[in-house]
């Protein structure tokens, strides 16, 4: 008997979700399906797919062959049974928030989170009767005593933007699931090349795949994997309350993410390099990167993900004045909000993620003045660092 060997994620990136549609007109790339309704020529086969005995589209609000396409690329490199998507990230988030929480209930997560979310935290779900309690996001001890006390989901990011802090996400689901609670956790830092949070027993795994899964900052996209019974849920919500992936978006996506492999590999392998690299710049006083043995989790990082990934952050001397002087100088880095795309993207927290909190909120979340979040694209990293190299002589 021969085994079967599962393939790696390069091959998956390439042909995940793509072998299981008919090919229209022989084509070999999945077609942008444009339609919002699908037709039939007799009742019985409409009402067959209707009923989901047969398979089939009807509506594009519920489900369409190219959007299809994406989710099941996603589903199989996260190793997921099922997975669904959004029209964006944050509408992958707050369908989770919408299909899993209930006034009464409890959700337990990090301070840490992505801006968006943790307005979704603060704004949005405390009026709806959720409680929300963020704990420290490295404080796994304070994080564990809070789930013990009950809770209705534990939300979970790793990496997290922009100090790349890394959070022990089995543990954590351990101490979840000893109290029934659901686990969630925002995967788009790490990517499925680079971390599967399923293989460690979490229930839900999130992407906005606006960033790295697409990977060319061109189209907005959400996705979540998990069990079949869980995804049905969340499909069901997203189909009635419309956050919808466009048919455009979805193909823009699957194009973009049959390079994931070889560009997170790029991302990770450039990262390392340069961190280490600003490490020893004399203008640079800190550097987060998973990668780095000074990093406070990495002997987490390197038990629960394959590769560090692309982002890192740093801060400089001489904070925001030092920041305007130097980063416009680099030539091959948007200054932008974005993150995760083939090119490079800088910018401060301080005016991106963390433009709305105060001078003390941003000390109290560990983000100097002089921060910097750095996103590595795929250029050669030689022409990177030298690039860095001259836009940090400005500062002195
Ligand atoms: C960008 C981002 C989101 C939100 O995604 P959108 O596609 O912009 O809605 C959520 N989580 C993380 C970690 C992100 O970086």
């Amino acid at each position: 008997m021969t085994k079967t060997t599962q393939p790696g994620s390069g091959t998956l990136s390439i042909w995940g979700g793509e072998t299981e549609h008919e090919l229209y007109e022989r084509s070999t790339q999945v077609p942008v399906v444009h339609s919002v309704s699908f037709g039939y020529k007799d009742i019985d086969t409409w009402h067959a797919v209707a009923l989901e005995k047969e398979q089939g589209h009807i509506y594009s609000r519920n489900t369409n062959p190219t959007v299809r396409a994406f989710e099941d690329k996603v589903k199989v490199l996260e190793g997921a049974e099922a997975a669904t998507s959004f029209s964006c990230g944050m509408a992958a988030i707050s369908n989770t928030f919408g299909t899993f929480l209930r006034p009464g209930d409890k959700i337990v997560s990090i301070k840490d989170s992505y801006g968006g979310t943790n307005k979704l935290f603060t704004e949005f779900l405390p009026p709806m009767g959720i409680e929300v309690v963020l704990c420290n996001t490295t404080d796994h001890n304070a994080l564990e005593a809070e789930i013990a006390k009950g809770c209705t989901m534990l939300y979970l990011e790793s990496p997290t933007n922009p100090t790349v802090k890394i959070v022990d996400i089995e543990r954590l689901t351990k101490a979840a699931k000893a109290v029934n609670a659901m686990v969630v956790v925002d995967n788009t830092f790490a990517t499925p090349i680079n971390q599967n949070p399923l293989a460690l027993g979490v229930d839900i795994v999130l992407h906005s795949a606006s960033k790295f899964l697409g990977g060319h900052a061109d189209a907005l996209g959400g996705v979540a994997c998990g069990n079949r019974d869980l995804i049905k849920k969340l499909y069901h919500y997203r189909e009635i309350n419309g956050a919808t992936l466009a048919p455009m978006d979805a193909y823009s996506l699957l194009r973009g993410m049959k390079t994931l492999q070889l560009r997170i590999e790029r991302q990770n392998q450039s990262a390392m390099t340069i961190a280490r690299w600003l490490q020893s710049h004399p203008v640079v006083e800190q550097v987060n990167y998973p990668g780095l043995e000074s990093h406070e989790h990495h002997d987490i990082a390197k038990r629960q993900m394959r590769g560090f990934g692309g982002m890192l952050s740093f801060s400089v001397k001489g904070g925001l004045d030092a920041i305007k002087v130097f980063l416009p100088k680099l030539k091959y880095a948007h200054m932008a909000a974005n993150l995760g795309c083939v090119e490079t993207v800088v910018g401060p927290p301080v005016v991106t993620s963390h433009v709305e909190c105060s001078e003390e909120e941003r000390a109290a979340a560990g983000i100097p003045e002089g921060l910097v979040r750095y996103s590595t694209g795929i250029e050669n990293v030689e022409d990177l660092i030298r690039n860095l190299e001259q836009a940090l002589s400005y500062i002195c």
